[in-house]
């Protein structure tokens, strides 16, 4: 690797958008002020808020996990995290002995909610019985709908303003395309760097601070500084899907044309706020059952809790 194009020192990597080579003191300099931008040209944090990080010990969620508590004196505004124990034998236990050595170190409060307490199962329990009914829902489905309640209901009950996630670059533009594969126009609309739930009091917004950050960069950044990073954070249930083939696809696009990423965003970017004048924030009504957030009468949780436990 050549040498920094600022100072001269040996380089850690080399940005295609900035044209330059960085050495490692320029390289986190350079990558915190630009989530330091994201956060406050699009108004992500707003001073005296109180922010939940939702934590998976995965590199993207520490890094912002640790970036959001570092600023956080600053911009004057309250951070904590957030995490699921889903009880998979031998991988969360793991994982969530990783995330609290990593709180603790970054002296951030962790508040972790398990599967087993709120549901009465752990995700090894609720796999078998999904296995009984002939796996009729996927496990990831049924984990990532109980995921996002989890989330969103502590968020709320430990009276966070906003929800933060480490979703990167790559994610976001992973999901753009597939949601354009699908066809899922209003998905396009709603997906975003903030993402303000239209009408629901007990929707607590989402922000991802690493939007514009893409995905090799987040990973260099969270080895520079030594985060506590769970490399086992592939979960053992995850079934392939859509997002592999498109992942694999832009990254040779991007090797094969720098920027590719950027203008991706971008044109997303575009479109939806075109199409945000157009389509009208949905509304969401309440679940008859639990009384959380639902576009349908009954939530995903509650009916994936019913068919599981149900008598
Ligand atoms: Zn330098
Ligand atoms: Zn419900």
């Amino acid at each position: 690797m050549p040498s920094c194009t600022l100072c001269g020192e040996k380089a850690v990597m080399s940005s295609s958008y900035l044209q330059a080579y960085l050495c490692r003191e320029h390289f986190i300099k350079y990558f915190e002020k630009r989530v330091k931008l994201t956060i406050n040209i699009l108004g992500l944090i707003r001073p005296g808020e109180r922010v939940a990080v939702a934590v998976s010990g995965g590199k993207d969620s520490l890094t912002a996990l640790y970036l959001l508590s570092k600023f956080s004196k600053d911009m004057e505004y309250e951070v904590f995290g957030l995490a699921i124990d889903e009880g998979i034998k031998g991988y969360s236990d793991l994982r969530i002995k990783c995330l609290k050595d990593h709180a603790r170190n970054i002296g951030v409060e962790l508040h972790i909610v398990s599967f087993k307490e709120f549901f009465g199962a752990s995700l090894d329990e609720i796999v078998k019985l999904l296995k009984e009914k002939g796996f009729e829902y996927k496990p990831c489905s049924v984990c990532g709908v109980f995921r996002r309640y989890i989330m969103n209901k502590f968020a709320r009950e430990l009276k966070a303003d906003k929800l933060a996630t480490g979703h990167n670059l790559d994610d976001e533009i992973q999901v753009f395309l597939m949601n354009a594969i699908r066809g899922a126009i209003p998905n396009i609309v709603r997906e975003g760097a903030i993402t303000e739930y239209s009408t629901h009091k007990k929707m607590v917004p989402r922000i991802k601070p690493l939007y514009f950050i893409p995905e090799k960069e987040s990973l260099i950044y969270s080895k520079l500084v030594g985060l506590n990073v769970f490399l086992e954070a592939k979960c053992p249930y995850v079934i392939h899907s859509m997002r592999h083939p498109v992942r694999r696809w832009l990254n040779k696009m991007e090797w094969e044309r720098p920027l590719t990423k950027y203008r991706i965003i971008a044109t997303k970017e575009v479109i939806a706020s075109m199409l945000g004048k157009v389509e009208t924030k949905r509304s969401i009504g309440t679940c008859e059952v639990c009384g959380e957030p639902s576009s349908t009468a009954i939530c995903k949780a509650c009916f994936y809790k019913n068919y599981l436990f149900g008598k």
